[in-house]
């Protein structure tokens, strides 16, 4: 695993436990020679990560909009910034450019990023690792979320499955590094099941 992508809060949160973690993960990514991707800020929990990775002697590639470079959150001492035109451009530029995803706690856009990386592969789109690391239980309600769309027959139980969630670094990413993807169909109805002629050996 070369590079990993992190998205997290353009804030720090509340605890100071958010930025200890964020502080580790950079800390581990120089260590481990892993390239951090992520969206190119200056603040908050991606600017400590950002500035960890580098402190530890380790490559930071941030992708960032020109219109959040004009608002000034740029992080300009990272070891490339690309300026991109869009967030969608953005999005679709820190997918090409990592071998798996993590997401720190942070707010709209943090889940932006996740979700869309976890939309796109229970599509096919890429078969990279996406995993949530936690910090004193911030994930437990939104995997509780999950847990309450997989019992109501929206999302299906193997592509819930194949995301991590914990809080501790190593496991992470050995989890990353021996990650097998989910072959389940992403279709739980019958009707869709049965126009794809899908048998149950395929669930
Ligand atoms: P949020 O969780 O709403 O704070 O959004 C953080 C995520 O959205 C990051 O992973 C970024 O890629 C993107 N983002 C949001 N705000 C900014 C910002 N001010 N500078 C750079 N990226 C941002």
């Amino acid at each position: 695993m070369k590079s990993v992508c992190v998205y997290c809060g353009s804030n720090s949160g509340s605890d100071p436990a958010f930025a200890a973690q964020a502080r580790a993960l950079g800390q581990r990514l120089a260590a481990d020679g892993i390239t951090l991707v992520y969206g190119g800020g200056n603040v908050g929990l991606m600017g400590i990560v950002a500035d960890d990775v580098l402190a530890g002697g380790g490559e930071v590639i941030g992708v960032i909009p020109q219109q959040l470079v004009d608002w000034e959150v740029a992080h300009r001492g990272v070891t490339r910034l690309e300026v991109v035109d869009s967030m969608h451009t953005r999005k679709a530029r820190m997918f090409e450019l990592a071998d798996g995803f993590v997401a720190l706690p942070g707010g709209f856009g943090t889940l932006d990023e996740m979700f869309e990386m976890l939309t796109w592969r229970q599509l096919g789109l890429g078969k990279k690792p996406c995993a949530f690391l936690d910090v004193d239980g911030f994930w437990q309600p939104l995997m509780a979320m999950l847990d309450s769309m997989v019992r109501e027959r929206f999302l299906h139980a193997e592509q819930r499955q194949d995301l991590w969630h914990g809080d501790d670094i190593d496991t992470l990413l050995q989890w990353m590094r021996s990650y097998v993807p989910a072959q389940a169909d992403k279709w739980l109805d019958e009707k869709r099941r049965s126009q794809l002629k899908l048998t149950p050996e395929d669930v």
